[in-house]
């Protein structure tokens, strides 16, 4: 029960207005919706996420990786070619070619994925934070 505070009788807890004067009663809202300070700082952070990530993605050293990657594969490549065709007591020489290029590529990949998924992390962080914000401002306009 809650006392009215218009006409002082006992009315309802759960009631709108009161049942003997129609005094209405505010209905407490929750307070899901947060300030336009907090949703402007949330914006450009997510903002700035998000372009950070993006330039992570396209960051020059990604294209630095693949160049070497294919000049390792191209290394791989001609060590098999020049193994086939060389004596015996010299393929095994050729074997540890091939296998520096290849433990240098499976190094080039982890280190690209490590900034690709950085990159990603970045700006799924970003667009996360820039959706939210645009959540909120349209149920702050909602409820205007
Ligand atoms: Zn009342």
């Amino acid at each position: 029960m809650r006392v009215c505070p218009e006409c002082g009788k006992n009315v309802d807890e759960k009631a709108l207005a009161c049942s003997y004067c129609g005094f209405p009663f505010e209905k407490k809202e929750k307070i899901y919706l947060v300030s336009s300070k907090v949703m402007i700082i949330a914006f450009v952070i997510g903002l700035i996420m998000m372009i950070a990530g993006i330039k992570t993605i396209n960051d020059p050293m990604v294209s630095f990786y693949k160049q070497h990657i294919q000049e390792c594969e191209e290394g791989i490549t001609d060590a098999q070619r020049e193994k086939a065709t060389t004596l015996i007591t010299l393929k095994s020489g050729y074997d540890d070619i091939i296998s520096t290029y290849e433990r240098l590529i499976k190094d080039d990949l982890r280190k690209m994925r490590i900034i690709q998924i950085k990159g990603y992390v970045m700006l799924t962080i970003g667009l996360g934070l820039l959706v939210y914000v645009i959540y909120n401002y349209y149920l702050q306009k909602r409820r205007k």
